[in-house]
């Protein structure tokens, strides 16, 4: 049971790798720069790391550099995807790495005979941003797609990155006849294993430092349930598609209002970016998630988690 996971110290991928090697999987993970011990002794220190984890430098954008170490492998879990919401340059930062990254990565799948599925994180960002009517009465679910366009007008440059890269893996794996199953979360929150804050987090925590939360609303889901939901989109013959992760959407003062119930003494910001009326959210549909046996964990339990985490990480002082 050999498999390999792309981006491996990202806060998803280092839930998966830790519960692949629970399960007794050997693990290929592909860093950046394996000699970066914020990159790789939290992942160095897992249980049955030294046995069964060997780390491996490669980058999205090098054509080739995934071939030797997907070869052998029976499945590929490719996480690995530029984060971030603020960019210079979308083409070079983002779309680049993500598309020619994905195109890259299922390239090599096509070498090594030995790969029976792909599990691919794409983001409910290339989902739901369209121009179809939104409201808390409708249920996006695995049938919709991003419109790129819709996307670039509104300089949504990580959504146009995942939209791009999903749409390409999926066009590029019915050509070559690779099985491969998508997962698509939406804001990700939980307990870190990697030192440094990610950018789904990071939303949490400046919320805790009393910045002004934007006025936006967006789905949450925990990380260990992201993770699980790609070992059993990996393990169930069955699996198919896509499946949208998402355990409730919540306007940002509906995290403030958590966040202040659960650490009253707390000086969480109740101040949004703008006067506008606040944003709705729409829902997600569970219906497929939960066909895998996800059982979501409430946000209330993911952000008292993620708090924590920041405690222990020493990122917050209280
Ligand atoms: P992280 O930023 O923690 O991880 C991203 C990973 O991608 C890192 O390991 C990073 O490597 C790697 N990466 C970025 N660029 C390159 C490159 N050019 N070559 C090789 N590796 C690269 O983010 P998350 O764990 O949050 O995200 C993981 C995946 O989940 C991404 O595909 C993301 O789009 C998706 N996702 C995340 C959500 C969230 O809310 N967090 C929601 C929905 C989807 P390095 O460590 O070297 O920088």
């Amino acid at each position: 049971k050999v498999v390999c996971v792309t981006g491996a110290s990202g806060f998803i991928a280092s839930w998966i790798v830790k519960f692949l090697l629970q399960r007794g999987y050997t693990i290929r993970a592909t860093v950046r720069d394996p000699s970066n011990p914020k990159k790789v002794d939290h992942l160095l220190k897992l249980d049955g790391a030294k046995e069964r984890l060997q780390l491996f430098k490669a980058d999205l954008l090098e054509q080739g550099s995934f071939d030797s170490i997907i070869q052998g492998c029976h499945g590929v879990f490719h996480t690995a995807s530029p984060v971030r919401h603020v960019v210079d340059y979308p083409q070079a930062e983002l779309i680049d790495p993500a598309v020619k990254g994905t195109l890259n990565v299922l390239k090599s799948c096509t070498k090594s005979p030995s790969v029976k599925r792909v599990v691919f994180t794409s983001s409910v960002a290339a989902v739901a941003l369209n121009t179809r009517p939104k409201s808390p009465e409708v249920i996006v679910d695995e049938t919709w797609f991003s419109d790129p366009d819709f996307c670039r007008e509104s300089q949504l440059w990580y959504p146009l990155s995942k939209t791009l890269a999903e749409a390409s893996a999926w066009e590029f794996v019915n050509e070559n006849k690779i099985d491969m199953v998508v997962i698509n979360p939406t804001m990700v929150a939980g307990p870190l294993l990697q030192p440094e804050v990610n950018e789904s987090v990071q939303l949490i925590l400046n919320l805790i430092n009393g910045i002004p939360f934007p006025n936006n609303a967006f789905g949450w889901v925990n990380v260990k349930d992201v993770a699980d939901a790609h070992i059993r989109a990996y393990e169930i013959a069955t699996a198919s598609g896509r499946y949208c992760l998402s355990e409730r959407g919540v306007h940002y003062s509906e995290l403030v209002t958590i966040l202040h119930d659960l650490y009253p003494t707390l000086q969480i910001s109740d101040k949004c970016e703008n006067e506008e009326p606040y944003l709705t959210t729409y829902q997600i549909s569970k219906e497929k998630a939960e066909s895998l046996g996800i059982e979501f964990t409430p946000l209330k339990v993911s952000l008292k988690e993620t708090v924590e985490s920041f405690r222990e990480k020493k990122i917050v002082d209280f």
